[in-house]
This record gives structure tokens, sequence and C-alpha cells, in this order.
């Protein structure tokens, strides 16, 4: 499908700089991937020179390599251990402090006005995250305040895969590779005979205007060819696959599969496949004080379904085995998820396979369970 803006434009590089200075001016803290110990990550960037440029990455479960590409693209990695999560749902954040006076307390307010940032280099498979977790802390009766500031105040520049990797699947799961809307501007890195370009377009008002003040020249139908090629490509490269035909009645018919046995026999609970989940949202609120009874804070942190703690009642644990726990993960992200918000809690971008310590595959699981459901060989016997 051809890029659908009539106002898209060509950037070269140094254009592509001006684009950083723009949004500065527009007062946004800019973030960006770049390479940080060994992995892109995203952080705060000040000038193109700090993405990743030449840099690859490849991914496999529980393998995860930075690797130089023959080529200067500043985009032509996939993603990373981080996602946009961290800076719209903070990791840690003080939600209060109360202070002694006399009697009583006094309840102070968080720091400040919430930061503007503008997102640079959202995969398709991210603004999908974004939209699944827009639903979740802003789409019911109770919105969370930190998230929504943050997001309200949020311009995000989406950047179409031109390659996939060794763990995504965002094809099985109609997320990508190429982000068809959600951002407020869009580019496509085009490498191809000697060029060194990004198409660009716009996907908001604002967008509009960033682009405006843009250089470049218009896009012609030669350049939004190049971006359908470099869609195909990508979409032809996944490197896993998800059967998601009836995924969750297939999980629910088989919540006592041998199959969990096995993965639990793997699994270590360490909780890395949530943190670097970019849809999970679990947190827990913590209260602490000072020793002279003065000063108390609380603060929330992001929390896991593979802790014990998580589903402490009293008396224990709800899910005091691996298995209850890996279990519930999964049939979270691919069954109740649907039921609780309308949506897969599962965008296809392969963190949880890559950063798992043991390479556990949730594609692998699913299709072992799909491959032996016992519902279907009951059915199979009447
Ligand atoms: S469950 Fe895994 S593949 Fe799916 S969105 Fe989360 S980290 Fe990505
Ligand atoms: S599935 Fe992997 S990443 Fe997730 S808790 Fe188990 S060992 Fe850790």
């Amino acid at each position: 499908m051809a890029a659908s803006s009539p106002g898209a434009r060509v950037l070269e590089r140094p254009e592509l700089g001006r684009l950083l200075e723009i949004l500065k001016g527009r007062g946004y803290t800019v973030v960006g991937p770049t390479v940080r110990e060994g992995a892109i990550v995203y952080d705060a960037i000040s000038t193109i020179e700090e993405l990743p440029a030449g840099w690859t990455d490849e991914q496999g479960p529980g393998t995860y390599r930075l690797k130089k590409r023959d080529d200067p693209a500043l985009f032509g990695y996939v993603v990373g251990p981080h996602s946009w999560k961290k800076f719209l749902f903070p990791p840690e954040m003080r939600l209060f402090s109360a202070r002694r006076t006399g009697a009583s307390f006094r309840i102070e307010p968080p720091e400040g006005p919430p930061p503007r940032y503008a997102f640079l280099g959202v995969r398709a498979c991210e603004l999908a995250a974004i939209a699944v977790q827009d639903r979740v802390f802003m789409g019911g009766d109770r919105v969370d305040p930190t998230y929504q500031s943050r997001r309200e105040g949020a311009f995000l520049i989406a950047v179409n895969c031109g390659q996939a990797g060794g763990t995504c699947f965002c094809v099985s799961m109609k997320t990508g590779p190429r982000a068809r809307s959600g951002f407020d501007l869009v580019l496509t890195e085009i490498l191809e005979e000697g060029r060194h370009e990004f198409v660009i377009e716009s996907g908001s008002p604002e967008g509009s205007e960033v682009l405006a003040a843009l250089g470049g020249r218009e896009a012609a139908a030669p350049d939004h060819a190049r971006v359908d090629r470099a869609e195909a490509r990508a979409a032809g490269q996944m490197g896993r696959e998800m059967e998601t035909e009836g995924i969750r009645e297939l999980l629910y018919r088989n919540l006592e599969h041998p199959r969990w046995d096995a993965v639990a026999a793997r699994c270590l609970a360490c909780a890395n496949c949530t943190m670097a989940c970019p849809t999970c949202f679990c947190s827990t609120v913590e209260d602490t004080s000072d020793l002279s009874g003065e000063h108390a804070e609380r603060w929330r942190k992001w929390d896991s379904c593979f802790t014990m703690d998580f589903s402490y009642l009293h008396g224990g644990s709800l899910r005091s085995s691996t298995k209850a726990r890996y279990r519930q993960w999964m049939t979270h992200k691919l069954g109740t998820w649907f039921d609780q918000f309308g949506t897969s809690g599962c965008v296809g971008c392969g963190r949880c396979i890559t950063w798992c310590p043991v390479g556990i595959d949730l594609t692998e699981e699913a299709r072992a369970i799909r491959a032996s459901d016992e519902g279907q060989h009951h059915g199979k016997g009447h």
C-alpha cells in the first residue's frame, strides 16, 4: 500500500537533526535510542549523533548482541530491553510525602509539572503497546493521573521497521511492521542505491506543523515505493509466528495441560519478562517513614505476577508455584486480557523471549499447547 500522507517529505540526515532542534524549541525533552553498556536503550538525547548509527541487534531466545552494520543506518536495529512505558508509567514514583505538623500531618503532593517527552523511534508494535496501556490507565472509570499527564503531553515520532528481529512476531499480532496510526510523525529510513534518506509523514495536526517547519523535498512516487519495499522486507523476516485463532479459548480449556509443568521446570520466576514487556502494568505501593517519625512517603513501584508477594492474600500466596505464576502471566496476556480490555495483552515485540535468561518463548509454549489441545481431543472423542 502506498504511503497515505499527501504532504510526505524526504529528509537527508542533517535535516533530521533539525527535527530535534524544532522539538526542543517546542519544549520537549527528546528521548530516543542510544547505545549504553552493550544494548540499545531509550534515553534523553540532544543530537542525532547519539543515535545508534551503524549498529544492529541480533536477538534470539535468551540472546541479545549488538553488531556493527555495513551501512550508517540510524534505525537499523529492532527493539531493545527498554520500552516507552518507563517514561509514561515510571518504574518508581513517589505518590506523596507526609510531614508531621504538631499533632497532625501535612500531605505534600509529588514533584511539579509532568515532563513533556518527544519519543523518537517508536516502532509499530510499540505504538500498539502504548494504545494497550492507554486503555489500561485511561480507558475506564479510574484514570491514572501520572500516566494521563505524561501521555497527553507526549509527541510520538514512529519509525517503520526496515528489518525484523529473531524474536519479532508483530505480523501475527497484526501490530506491525508498519505504523498506521497513533503517531504525530512517522519516518521510514531509506538505504538504497547509495541513498540515505528519511521519508517523513504526519499523523496529527501538531505533526503537520513540525513537518512544515522541516526542509527536505516533497516525496514522490518512487519514495513511496521505497517505503512499501521496506515494509515488505521487514514483514518477510519475522523471526517468530503466533497462531492467534481462538487462543483465548485454547488456553482456557487447557489450564491443566502438562506443558505448564514443563515450562515451570525451566522458569526461574525472575520477572524479567514482565519488566521488559511494554504492556505489563502491575505495580505495588510501599510506605516508608524516617526514624524520627516526622516524615513518611508513599511510593508506587513496578511489580510482577511472578513475585510471590504479588498474589499474597491473608493466609498465603494465591499463586505459590512457578507453574501457577507462568500460567497466570501467559493466560492473562493472551486470554483474560481480552475479557478485561477487549484486546490482546501481547503486541508481538519479542522482548519477553529475548530477555528471558532461560529462553522461554511464549510462541513455542502456545504452539505446544495447541499441538496437543486436550479440549480438541475430547471433542474428537464425542
Ligand atoms: S508478551 Fe512478550 S512479545 Fe508480547 S508484548 Fe509482552 S514482551 Fe512483547
Ligand atoms: S519466563 Fe523467563 S523471564 Fe519470565 S519469569 Fe520465567 S525465567 Fe524469568
